[in-house]
């Protein structure tokens, strides 16, 4: 007998991940990874999509027939209720009318969403937070993103932009944020964030670091955090200083949203945490901890993410039940 599948596609600005999930067992039967293409009309990119899926399910060993639902994950916000893809840099999309392209392109209803969100949503229900209510997300990688799931549910808010905890304001007139703004979590918890330091403390103050000598053919800015993780775990001073104040920073960043949402359980995801969460996690642990209000430490539950590159493609392929 056939068995259901559902199907995640997590769009990036590189990469494009493609999953098969057993529906009943939640096994993921099969994977894909491609070159996100570039220069293509959104009809075209749609077309790619659905022959990424047809792939990935013929490598799982089921069919068109076997899928209950298709979701696709994208670095922006989605408005859930006309499926517009908001604004993504990453992909150089804007007020995308994306849903009616896609279904198209598949013959099959989509559910589209935010990456983080998707990221979160496969956290909270199989992975770091599962068999907690309330789970709230911190996905450090090139940016700072974060998703709600309360109640097992998604909370997406006014046009799909309720999460962005990576432009809350931790400093006010604070360094300046990839958004135009002054102070924002992101701008000193994030990829991004951490080149824009080294540049200026190792290239303008010349500032000793191993991180010049570990960069291959990267530059500062997009630095792999495997290299980051190295250079940490070496002691440089630098990277150690630079990494420790955004864990410190994140720390007020998850205070604020204990203050706000009071989640069951706090995720930290992305590929920075992925790489040095272990080191980087009781740094946030301490600062958050300074900055509760009405809770004690026992009541945060700060967990690391569990999937990996897999989450956003597994929340995406969840979206049906969000
Ligand atoms: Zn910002």
């Amino acid at each position: 007998m056939a068995t259901p599948v559902k199907i995640g596609i997590d769009v990036g600005g590189t990469k494009v991940f493609t999953l098969v999930l057993d529906a009943a067992t939640r096994k993921i039967l099969a994977r894909t990874k491609a070159d996100t293409p570039a220069g293509l009309k959104f009809d075209e990119f749609a077309a790619f999509l659905a022959a990424q899926a047809a792939q990935t399910l013929a490598e799982a060993g089921s069919s068109a027939a076997d899928v209950q639902h298709i979701g696709v994950a994208v670095p922006s916000s989605v408005d859930p209720a006309t499926g517009v893809i908001l604004h993504s840099p990453a992909l150089g999309w804007k007020n995308l009318p994306a849903r009616t392209p896609l279904e198209k392109a598949f013959g099959r209803p989509v559910l589209l969403d935010n990456d983080v969100n998707c990221g979160v949503l496969a956290e909270a229900r199989l992975g770091a937070g599962r068999g907690s209510a309330s789970v709230v997300g911190f996905f450090v990688g090139t940016g700072l993103g974060g998703g709600i799931v309360m109640d097992g549910k998604l909370i997406r808010g006014l046009r799909g932009s309720a999460g962005e905890f990576g432009h809350t304001v931790v400093r006010s007139n604070g360094r300046k944020c990839g958004c135009g703004k002054r102070g924002c979590l992101e701008a000193y918890c994030s990829k991004t964030a951490f080149g824009r330091r080294f540049e200026r403390l190792i290239e303008k103050r010349g500032m000793k670091s191993c991180l010049p000598e570990l960069l291959k053919d990267e530059t500062f800015r997009n630095v792999r955090s495997k290299v980051l993780a190295k250079a940490y775990r070496r002691g440089d001073p630098v990277v150690c200083n630079v990494l420790d104040k955004g864990a410190d920073m994140l720390g007020i960043g998850v205070a604020n949203v204990m203050a706000t949402l009071a989640p069951a359980c706090v995720v930290l995801g992305g590929g920075v945490m992925e790489a040095l969460g272990t080191d980087l996690l009781p740094f946030v642990r301490r600062s958050a901890e300074a900055h509760l209000f009405g809770l004690g430490p026992k009541d945060l539950n700060l967990k690391l993410a569990e999937f990996g590159d897999d989450a956003v493609a597994l929340g995406a392929a969840l979206l049906d039940e969000a």
